[in-house]
């Protein structure tokens, strides 16, 4: 009999290593890509993911066999594994590492694809024997008594309840174990479908609706175009309930899902438990079983954030990316994926619509919509009986101005709260004031380990680095000179705060910004508050800005427009017009108009001009034209080479070594230069701007370079990365 020739696989690991290893497969094993499987590395043993069977290693070298295999079905299935494959290749990150990024930490582990059984307990027959002042072991008791199909371990201890509680009530045979019934009927969990889940759409929107994709049309991108306030969240509901088959899945992406939880709670009621989310604040429990839910293929509509894009849907049908302008789509280290973009790569590997919503598009996306690859759909009025907010540009260059409001904008203030109203202002920084500053001798405190000033936090009488996690606490005098004209300067969230409460002290004034709402649960109380629709004032940064919907806002100020107006940055522009945009759709969302009040030093500045139309595709074509003119994204790609070491002539002497080999004919290279901030966390960092009218040849040109740097010996302490369509310049 013939033997059976020796079969291989090539296997990716958890490491940051651009390679793969080759091993041998037992006979009594069949595997396939995307398949767990655990292997001899080194001395130990590791969990790695099957990338490809049949290889041929290279002679002369013995492979070792796989131990074994952790289940008899891909973890990663076909697209979900084509998706990582391609992002590898796109932006240049080894395939170990991205492949491993779709599973749930558990998994990563090498730990078995299944849940924990959660146990479940009913009170015991018999008399109630709980002496004493046991408070919280009566309250159990009496729980599971309210409850005669009983209650599992994980739903008693999400209301309160500690295992110690359980154990002991158990040790007591007060309570007992009992067969789980499905979570369907577990108290706590109803359902949230209600029989009158919202609106009817408006002609306007139903227009919109009508022009985009049916899944059974199979892959298209629909830019939605929608002002805000114009309805786009429920013409997703709409367009979901229509076409959304009862046996798919969906993903919604979102930009940051605990600052909105009213819109999870408004999906909840169109679909109730189809409804499940996926975001950082998960427990690796909670990964997995969404993760195990997903892969399972069960009809779910996932909400998530960024990473969500990457799990392992078998069913997918639709594909949502909300404020797809938002920049935290963007991985900003490791792995540095765009979610947005993976999200219309994987609806084509998908062969499904994807919609791509926004008040105020990227221009990558309209000018994708301008060139015909992308549908533009324009939904250009407010929903209900809601208008348009007029936005009017206030010079403050010659005013007096209290905590960096002008006199003007006070009154305004006073006036929306006198008609009952509530007003929002926003402040693009947190903390009391970006600087503490000595008048007598000059000094601003800066951070040791940055070259970036300290901002003054004055509830915790802290001086924090915003770019590092250096503090320090706050001084009455100058560190230098010892002076006491040591004063902050300029404007932060606290300080408008404490401004605002002291001119209405009889009205509550309410701060969001990341110090304020770091409690989990903090921020739900504060859109409480202001959907009690009681007068107040609300003062916060972008936070503010993302997609809530506040009825009875009618007046926004803006303290201080003028930070995006001269950077160096070439996405400046547009993403200061996309938050002024979206933090003016705040206003007037209700039955009464909106008013936004700009406080600016240049008035005359052409963006603020045409901003006041308040018309963003007009602009959006003015920034196009000057992204053109500059051979900017998205007229050319773009990628960063960044380097960090000890010293910034490590990291210079790096990219200048990369330079020669990437100055190739269509490739033009700019730097390399010490970045925007040269120094941060003791590290100094450089960075190569690479420009080319060729996609495919700059990811040609990236590769051979990494390949190149992989098999150099670099200088200790030096690192490098590479950021393909990079947020920050
Ligand atoms: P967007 O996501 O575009 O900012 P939303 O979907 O949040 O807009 O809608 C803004 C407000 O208008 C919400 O309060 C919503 O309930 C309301 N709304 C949306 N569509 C309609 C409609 N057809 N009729 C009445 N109100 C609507
Ligand atoms: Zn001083
Ligand atoms: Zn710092």
């Amino acid at each position: 009999m013939k033997e059976r020739p020796p079969q291989t696989a090539r296997i990716a690991l958890n490491r940051p290593l651009r390679r793969l290893f080759d091993y041998l497969i037992p006979e009594n094993l069949q595997l396939e890509p995307g398949q767990r499987v655990n292997i001899p590395f080194g001395r130990q043993s590791a969990t790695g993911l099957v990338v490809e069977t049949g290889v041929r290693p290279p002679n002369g070298i013995t492979l070792k066999p796989v131990h074994s295999v952790y289940e008899s079905w891909p973890a990663l299935p076909n697209e979900t594994f084509q998706l990582l494959s391609w992002a590898s290749d796109y932006y240049q990150h080894p395939l170990g590492e991205c492949l491993f990024t779709a599973l749930p930490p558990a998994l990563r582990r090498g730990r078995p694809a299944s849940e924990k059984q959660d146990t479940w307990w009913k009170a015991a027959a018999g008399p109630e024997a709980l002496a004493g002042n046991a408070h919280r072991l009566k309250a159990l008791l009496a729980w599971l008594q309210r409850h005669p199909h009983g209650a599992s371990t994980s739903s008693l201890t999400a209301a309160g309840f500690t295992r110690e509680h359980i154990r002991t009530l158990q040790k007591r045979e007060l309570i007992e174990e009992t067969e789980a019934v499905s979570t369907k009927g577990e108290p706590g969990t109803t359902d949230t479908i209600s029989d009158h889940p919202g609106p009817v759409l408006s002609p306007a929107q139903q227009q919109a609706a009508n022009q985009i994709a049916s899944p059974r049309d199979g892959f298209s991108v629909s830019l939605l175009y929608g002002i805000t306030g114009s309805g786009k969240t429920e013409l997703y509901l709409h367009y979901l309930k229509q076409q959304l088959s009862a046996s798919a899945q969906a993903l919604v992406l979102v930009p940051e899902i605990n600052l909105t939880p009213q819109t999870v709670a408004r999906f909840q009621r169109y679909f109730g438990q189809r409804i499940v989310v996926w975001h950082s604040a998960l427990n690796d429990g909670e990964r997995l079983s969404t993760w195990l839910k997903i892969r399972n293929g069960e009809p779910v509509i996932l909400i998530g954030t960024r990473s969500a894009v990457l799990l392992p849907f078998t069913s997918l049908q639709t594909i949502i990316v909300d404020e797809e302008h938002d920049s935290s789509y963007k991985q900003g280290e490791g792995f540095r994926y765009s979610g947005r973009d993976m999200a219309v790569y994987r609806a084509h590997l998908n062969n499904c619509p994807v919609i791509l919503g926004s008040a105020t598009p990227s221009l990558e996306s309209y000018q994708n919509a301008l060139n015909g690859k992308y549908q533009l759909i324009r939904l250009e009025e407010r929903a209900g009986n809601a208008k348009p907010p007029s936005i009017s540009l206030l010079d403050i260059r010659s005013r007096p101005l209290e905590g960096g409001l002008s006199r003007p904008t006070i009154q305004a203030i006073e006036q929306c709260l006198n008609d009952g109203q509530q007003a929002l202002v926003f402040v693009n920084r947190r903390g009391f004031a970006p600087v503490m500053m000595c008048f007598d001798c000059g000094h601003m405190v800066e951070c040791p380990r940055c070259d970036t000033r300290l901002t003054y936090h004055r509830r915790d009488r802290a001086m924090r680095c915003h770019h590092c996690d250096y503090q320090t606490a706050a001084t009455e005098h100058c560190p230098k000179c010892q002076s006491d004209a040591f004063k902050p300067v300029g404007q932060g969230t606290e300080r408008t705060e404490d401004i605002l409460a002291s001119t209405f002290p009889d009205t509550p004034v309410v701060r969001v910004d990341r110090d304020s709402t770091q409690r989990k649960g903090s921020i739900q109380g504060i859109l409480k508050k202001v959907n009690s629709g009681e007068p107040c004032i609300l003062v916060g940064t972008q936070m503010l800005a993302k997609g809530h919907d506040f009825p009875n806002v009618t007046l926004v100020v803006v303290v201080n427009a003028d930070g995006g107006l001269f950077s160096v940055d070439f996405r400046a522009p547009e993403q200061l017009i996309q938050t002024l945009l979206q933090v003016s759709g705040r206003a007037g969302r209700g039955e009464k108009s909106g008013q936004v009040l700009v406080q600016t030093c240049h008035s005359d500045h052409p963006i603020l001009k045409s901003l006041r139309q308040g018309h963003y595709l007009t602009l959006a074509d003015q920034l196009l034209t000057e992204r053109e003119a500059g051979g900017f994204p998205p007229f050319r790609a773009m990628a960063i080479f960044r380097a960090e070491a000890d010293t910034m002539a490590k990291s210079l002497e790096l990219l200048d070594r990369i330079k020669p080999q990437a100055s190739v004919p269509g490739i033009e290279t700019w730097g390399p230069l010490p970045a925007m901030i040269a120094r941060r966390a003791d590290r100094h960092r450089a960075q190569l701007v690479l420009c080319c009218d060729n996609r495919k040849r700059l990811n040609h040109v990236l590769s051979h370079l990494c390949q190149n740097l992989d098999q150099q010996k670099l200088p200790s302490g030096v690192k490098w990365m590479i950021d393909v369509d990079p947020q920050e310049t």
